[in-house]
C-alpha cells in the first residue's frame, strides 16, 4: 500500500485548492429524477463524496458541489439520475492539485 492509499478522503481533498462560486453551483440534481432512479450510482461513483444521502430525508440526495474535483464521472454515471453538471464559470472551481 502506497502512502497515498493510506490517506482518508478528507486528507486527499485537502490537497486540492478550490475557488468556490457561492450561489452558483455547477452540480445539481433533479430531485424528482432521483426519486425515480432504481439505483443511485452517483453515491458510489463520485470519488470526492459530493453526493450523499440527505440525513433528514433518505429519499433525497445532498450535493456538496464545493468538493467537486471536476473529473466528470457523474456525467456518465448520473446521466439517468437527474444529474446536471457543467464546467464552473471561468476562474472558479479547482485551482490547484498537489500529488
Ligand atoms: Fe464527483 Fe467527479 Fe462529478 Fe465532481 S465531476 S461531482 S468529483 S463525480
Amino acid at each position: 500500500m502506497t502512502p497515498d492509499e493510506k490517506l482518508s478522503l478528507a486528507d486527499k481533498l485537502y490537497r486540492t485548492k478550490y475557488e468556490p462560486d457561492p450561489g452558483h453551483p455547477h452540480v445539481t440534481v433533479d430531485a424528482a429524477s432521483l426519486k425515480k432512479a432504481k439505483t443511485r450510482k452517483i453515491l458510489k461513483a463520485c470519488p470526492a463524496g459530493v453526493y450523499t444521502k440527505d440525513p433528514n430525508d433518505p429519499e433525497k440526495v445532498a450535493v456538496s458541489h464545493e468538493n467537486c474535483l471536476e473529473c466528470g464521472t457523474c456525467r456518465q454515471a448520473g446521466a439517468d439520475e437527474g444529474v446536471e453538471w457543467k464546467q464552473p464559470d471561468g476562474g472558479k472551481g479547482v485551482k490547484y492539485r498537489y500529488g
